[in-house]
């Protein structure tokens, strides 16, 4: 899963950041309004967190754009107590949720879990794909009912592959999931990373597409 938070303020940013990253999500940060509008028009992103009151660009007229030039990724806006108003702008400009500053991290994670799972209409809390479980929330993928111990980038590829179990990713595909700007990803990165969720959850569980790239082994 890659987000893109959007926020000026550095001690907001850096605890969202730290928080994100330790629950495997990869994320980017972007301190102003142009550089949200740059990164949104650059990046894939799963969801956006906004902050509405930014430097050199107002968060709304960046929301405003991004919708119009269709943007789908599920948005987040970061308001203060007293803005009802900006709230209100803020969801008709099409944010999904907010959530009002000062913000407590966890409820943070369970509103993007919460979002991402409507944005794949997904309505149970844990994934299953055969005799697999993926419960984001516990962090915790098990098979035929018994935990698998994943390190935090397989999980997050196994994830990104449950989350739409038809659908092959191309390697260029998962790394954007997998990593943030400045994260160093070599060229066989997501085979490896392939290679060792597969001596977990079992070989015949990822299905090779030659010349295009991944998905999950068909079920049911
Ligand atoms: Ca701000």
């Amino acid at each position: 899963m890659r987000l893109l938070l959007v926020e000026d303020d550095d001690m907001i940013a850096e605890s969202v950041l730290g928080a994100m990253r330790r629950a495997g999500y990869a994320i980017d940060w972007a301190e102003d309004g142009r550089a949200a509008e740059l990164s949104l028009d650059n990046g894939v992103y799963d969801l956006v967190l906004l902050d509405l009151g930014l430097p050199k660009k107002d968060g709304i007229d960046v929301l405003n754009a991004y919708r119009r030039n269709g943007g789908p990724a599920p948005v987040i806006i970061l308001t203060a107590r007293d803005a009802v108003d900006e709230r209100i702008r803020g969801l008709d400009a099409g944010a999904d949720d907010y959530l009002i500053k000062p913000f407590d991290l966890d409820e943070l994670a369970a509103r993007i879990r919460a979002l991402l799972r409507r944005r794949t209409g997904q309505k149970q809390p844990v994934y299953s794909h055969g005799e697999l479980t993926l419960d984001p929330a516990a962090h915790e993928v098990t098979k035929d009912g018994v935990p698998l111990p994943l390190v935090p980038r397989e999980f997050a590829l196994l994830q990104a592959l449950i989350e739409e179990p038809t659908r092959v990713f191309t390697k260029a595909e998962l790394e954007e999931k997998l990593y943030g700007w400045g994260e160093e990803v070599g060229s066989n990165t997501i085979e490896v990373h392939v290679h060792s969720l597969r001596r977990k959850i079992g070989a015949d569980q990822i299905v090779t597409v030659r010349g295009v790239g991944y998905r999950l082994k068909r079920c049911g």
